[in-house]
């Protein structure tokens, strides 16, 4: 089947998603993956930004960019 094939292999990019976290304080910022950064908020808002993208740390005020 064709689509496993593609599934498979959008899996294997999935692994290529890394954690974004504040470089002071280790807060998670956001997850990479590849040109594109996926940010999560507490209360279920997603956003979906290109890189690069820059975002300041709720926990302790640090620019971070990624
Ligand atoms: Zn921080």
């Amino acid at each position: 089947m064709p689509n496993d094939t593609n599934f498979k292999r959008s899996s294997s990019e999935l692994g290529d998603s890394a954690d974004w976290r504040c470089t002071c304080c280790g807060k998670l910022l956001g997850r990479r993956h590849g040109a594109v950064v996926l940010v999560q908020f507490a209360r279920g808002h997603r956003y979906r930004v290109s890189r690069p993208a820059s975002a300041v740390c709720r926990g302790c005020g640090t620019l971070n960019e990624t």
